[in-house]
C-alpha cells in the first residue's frame, strides 16, 4: 500500500499512460494476493464504476484517504444535510421542501423561471440544479431537434450500477463488528460483469455492511444496533421487475449476512427497510435508477462529466454526482464549490440586465 501511495503522489493524471489502465490492473502491480487486489479495487465501486473498466486515476482515492483520513459526520449523513441547510438559512436563504420541480421556463438562451408541482411558477435569476443533468435536459427543458439529438447521445453514456440497500435494526449490539465491513462473494469479476455488462442480478452477492454505531454509539437504539447493508445490482437498464425482486433480494442479502458474518441475525432482527433502483429513479430522479449517475470511465471523468455551467443556458448551473468532478459526498460538495466560483466569475460586475426585443428588462 505504501508503494502505491508513493506512486499515486507522482501520478500525472489524464496524460499518464497508467490512466488508461483499469484500477484492478493498476493495483495488481503491487499485490499478488487476489484478495488484496479485490480489496484495493473496491474504491471504483464507491463512485459507481466497474474496477476492471474504471481508470486507475481512481487509485487516487487511496492517496486521498491516507492523506486526509476517512471522515464520518456525527449523526450520519443526515446531520451533514441539516448543518448545510442551517448554514444556508443563516445566510438568509429560504428552503421549500416537498416541492417537485416539473419544468424550467426559458427564453433568449436563459432560464427565466422554475415550475413547481406542475403549476406554481417562481421567477429566477440563476438556477443551480442538483437533479441529474440528463433528467433536467429531458424532463424540465423544452426539446427541439438538437435537444433530442443531444439527449440521444446523453442516454448512450455508460451508467453506474444500481444498489439494493437494506436498513435494519437489531435487538442486540454487535460490538464485534467494525464500522465498515465488505463481504466478498466467491467470484469478483464474474459478479461485476453480470451487473455492469449483462445488466443481470448475480446469484453470488458481494456486500458492504455499515455499522455507524461503531464510531457514533448514538446511532443505535438503547441495547440494540443499527445497520445498512448494500449490494451492487444492475440499474433499470436490466428491465427487472423490482417490485417482486426487492423482497427476494432483501431475504438473500440478510441470509448471506447471517451465513458469513452474523450467525444469530434472524433471531435478533428488528425493523427492516429496503430501497432498490426503483427508489433512485422515482424518488431521486435518477434516469436509469443508477446510484452514482454516469459511470466514472476515463472518457466520463473530470472535465468529461457534465459541466457545472450549462453550455446551452447562460444562468443554469449543475451540481451533483453526474457533474464534474464526480460522485460521492466530497465530489458533490466540490461541485458546489466549483459552481460558487463560476457564479462569482459570471456575475463579478453585479447583476446584469437584459432587454428583450419586446422591451421587457430582466436581471441576468
Ligand atoms: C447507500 C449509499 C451510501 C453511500 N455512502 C457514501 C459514503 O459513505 N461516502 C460518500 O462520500 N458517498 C457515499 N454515497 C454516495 C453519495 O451519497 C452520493 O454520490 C451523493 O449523495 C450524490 O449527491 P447528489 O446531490 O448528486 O444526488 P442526491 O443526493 O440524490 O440529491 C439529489 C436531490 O435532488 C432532489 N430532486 C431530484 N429531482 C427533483 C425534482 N424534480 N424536484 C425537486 N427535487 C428533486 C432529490 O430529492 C435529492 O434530494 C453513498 C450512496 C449511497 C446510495
Amino acid at each position: 500500500m505504501h508503494q502505491s501511495y508513493r506512486y499515486a503522489k507522482g501520478f500525472a493524471g489524464f496524460g499518464a499512460p497508467e490512466s488508461r489502465q483499469s484500477l484492478y490492473t493498476f493495483v495488481s502491480r503491487f499485490f499478488d494476493d487476489e484478495r488484496l487486489r479485490r480489496a484495493f479495487s473496491v474504491p471504483s465501486l464507491l463512485v459507481g464504476g466497474h474496477p476492471f473498466h474504471t481508470s486507475s486515476l481512481y487509485g487516487l482515492i487511496h492517496a486521498l484517504e491516507r492523506r486526509g483520513g476517512v471522515w464520518y459526520p456525527k449523526g450520519g449523513t443526515g446531520a451533514l444535510v441539516t448543518a448545510l441547510a442551517d448554514l444556508f438559512q443563516r445566510h438568509g436563504g429560504t428552503i421549500h421542501t416537498g416541492q417537485e420541480v416539473t419544468a424550467l421556463r426559458v427564453g433568449y438562451g436563459r432560464v427565466t423561471g422554475v415550475e413547481v408541482n406542475g403549476d406554481k411558477h417562481h421567477e429566477t435569476d440563476i438556477v443551480v440544479s442538483n437533479a441529474d443533468p440528463l433528467h433536467v435536459y429531458e424532463k424540465w427543458l423544452p426539446m427541439g431537434h438538437w435537444g433530442r439529438l443531444l439527449n440521444g447521445f446523453r442516454r448512450r453514456m455508460k451508467q453506474s450500477m444500481g444498489l439494493v440497500v437494506v436498513y435494519f435494526l437489531t435487538n442486540r449490539c454487535y460490538k464485534e463488528l467494525n464500522h465498515h465491513t465488505i463481504v466478498f462473494g466467491d467470484t469478483f469479476k464474474e459478479i461485476l460483469d453480470t451487473i455492469f455488462d449483462d445488466h443481470d442480478v448475480p446469484e453470488d452477492l458481494s456486500l458492504y455492511l455499515h455499522r455507524p454505531s461503531a464510531t457514533d454509539p448514538e446511532m443505535a437504539p438503547t441495547g440494540g444496533d443499527a445497520f445498512y447493508v448494500l449490494a451492487p445490482v444492475p440499474n433499470l437498464q436490466g428491465c427487472q421487475d423490482w417490485e417482486t425482486l426487492e423482497p427476494k433480494l432483501t431475504q438473500n442479502i440478510l441470509l448471506t449476512l447471517q451465513q458469513r458474518l452474523m450467525p444469530d441475525l434472524f433471531e435478533q432482527l428488528g425493523v427492516t427497510h429496503t430501497v432498490s433502483p426503483r427508489y433512485f429513479h422515482e424518488a431521486l430522479s435518477s434516469p436509469f435508477g443508477s446510484a452514482f449517475s454516469i459511470a466514472p470511465t476515463l472518457t466520463q471523468s473530470a472535465g468529461f462529466r457534465y459541466h457545472n455551467r450549462s453550455p446551452h443556458y447562460q444562468n443554469l448551473y449543475f451540481v451533483g454526482a453526474g457533474t464534474h468532478p464526480g460522485a460521492g459526498v466530497p465530489g458533490v460538495v466540490s461541485s458546489a464549490g466549483v459552481v460558487e466560483k463560476l457564479v462569482k466569475e459570471d456575475y463579478a460586475f453585479g447583476p446584469r440586465t437584459f432587454t428583450s426585443p419586446q422591451g421587457k428588462t430582466t436581471a441576468l
